[in-house]
């Protein structure tokens, strides 16, 4: 999954909303727990990933909801929150 991130005004917009501290499904008010969702989004965002039929489904069904803004790839809410200075992007 690695290299796998939303960009432009999409990224914008996630990480506005994770800096704000609010889940990134529109309209919901609730805090995110993990990758970027509250825990009711995150949980059908997993149920979701799993019902897909295989492994390949399920990797480029996650890349599609990261490449959308939907879900955050693991580890990103620390790094948008925490950026390392001797990064450079
Ligand atoms: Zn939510």
């Amino acid at each position: 999954m690695a290299n796998i991130e939303a960009s432009g005004r999409t990224a914008e917009r996630v990480r506005a909303r994770v800096l704000a501290g609010e889940c990134l499904v529109d309209g919901c008010a609730d805090e995110p727990t993990r990758r970027g969702l509250c825990t009711n989004h995150y949980h059908r965002f997993r149920a979701t990933l799993l019902s897909k039929g295989s492994a390949k489904a399920r990797a480029e069904f996650e890349a599609e909801t990261i490449r959308a803004g939907l879900v955050l790839p693991v580890g990103q809410v620390r790094e948008l929150r925490n950026p390392n200075p001797f990064e450079v992007r």
